[in-house]
């Protein structure tokens, strides 16, 4: 009997192993950690990549009494799963929760990897976007189809390159983007399995984890994180350190919806892209950026201009001391749904 107990627990531990491994995905080979865990709270961890592993939006984890809650998963299967694996080096309790921001691709393409029973909660719009073709949108489009000459490109640098340090860095650039673009190839868009329309609230131990839909902005279904003990809130694109992506955007609701977010008690933000951060005034900046490109763009329209000509000549300067702002004019992509939105193209 013993032996049979033995022998049940040996085969399950090897049959695990064989799961585990079939379903680690290419392209997770990289060099030293992949991501930097700056502790903010007790618990509380801001993930940001490395480098060495093409993870391109922030996570966060969510470290709680029994449980670990991970809030994006990044840009690809291999990232959400090396990032699962420098996970323990936190902790060893189980990762039961995932909570998408929103549906784009560098903050929602690692989903596939949990196991179903993990649940992963996201806003209504989140799921229907994410069942629908996210592939073939054009924001995802621009991000792969541009892969192939990049690493091409890459091969010829690193052929004429005559220095070794620089050829090394290159080397280490066409491993990343090979990585990624073979984690890609595996790509399953996989939507939340847990949905919530303005509020839901997960409480563990001690800690109440809250998340909020504040109304559209970044895109139509962002949510934001807010853990009022630790006085964190992790906001995804809603708001970041520099400018969000506005390809899916509400720009003058945006302005808006951040007025709900001022009204949340948190000394600490853990945005989607770019550093950890306490100065709220950066809300005020986007705010401003956002009406005024907004107001810009719509003149811009009615003077009769093409949406590609009003990208070049959209100037937002004079911002640039509060924000990441070189030159005059904006993304195409921002441009083009702006208009889009004016012509009602858009709802
Ligand atoms: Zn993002």
């Amino acid at each position: 009997m013993k032996r049979l107990i033995v022998g049940s627990v040996v085969c399950t531990l090897f049959l695990a192993t064989i799961v585990a491994q079939s379903r680690k995905p290419a392209g997770t080979s990289h060099d030293g950690d992949a991501f930097r865990f700056n502790k903010v709270r007790e618990g509380v961890y801001h993930a940001v990549g490395t480098g060495s592993l093409a993870v391109v939006g922030n996570s966060s984890v969510i470290v709680n009494d029994n449980d670990v809650i991970i809030v994006d998963d990044h840009v690809s299967p291999a990232a959400a799963w090396v990032l699962l694996e420098e996970v323990k080096t936190l902790t060893n309790k189980p990762v039961t929760t995932v909570i998408n921001t929103h549906f784009h691709f560098d903050h929602a393409h690692g989903n596939q990897i949990f196991d179903p029973t993990v649940q992963i909660i996201g806003h209504e719009f989140t799921r229907q976007m994410l069942l629908g073709n996210p592939t073939a949108m054009p924001l995802y489009q621009g991000y792969i189809t541009g892969m192939p000459g990049q690493i091409e490109t890459l091969r010829k640098r690193i052929a004429d390159e005559k220095d070794p340090a620089a050829k090394a860095k290159l080397q280490t650039q066409l491993q990343v983007t090979e990585n990624n673009y073979a984690s890609q190839k595996e790509l399953k868009p996989t939507p939340p399995n847990v949905t919530l329309s303005t509020q839901m609230t997960l409480f563990r131990g001690n800690r109440e984890i809250q998340i909020r839909y504040l109304g559209r902005g970044h895109t139509a279904g962002d949510v934001v994180v807010l853990l009022p003990k630790d006085r964190v809130v992790m906001t995804g694109d809603f708001l970041t350190s520099g400018l969000s992506n506005m390809s899916d955007s509400y720009p003058e609701e945006w302005a808006t919806s951040l007025e709900a977010l001022k009204k949340l008690e948190f000394d600490t933000v853990l945005p989607g892209h770019g550093e950890a951060f306490t100065d709220k005034a950066k809300i005020d900046y986007f705010q401003a950026y956002l009406r005024d490109v907004w107001a810009e763009t719509s003149r811009l329209k009615k003077t009769g201009v093409s949406a590609e000509e009003a990208a070049k000549r959209v100037d937002m300067t004079k911002h640039k001391g509060q924000l990441p702002i070189q030159t005059a004019g904006i993304p195409p992509i921002a441009a083009t749904r702006i208009y889009d939105l004016l012509d009602g193209k858009v709802k």
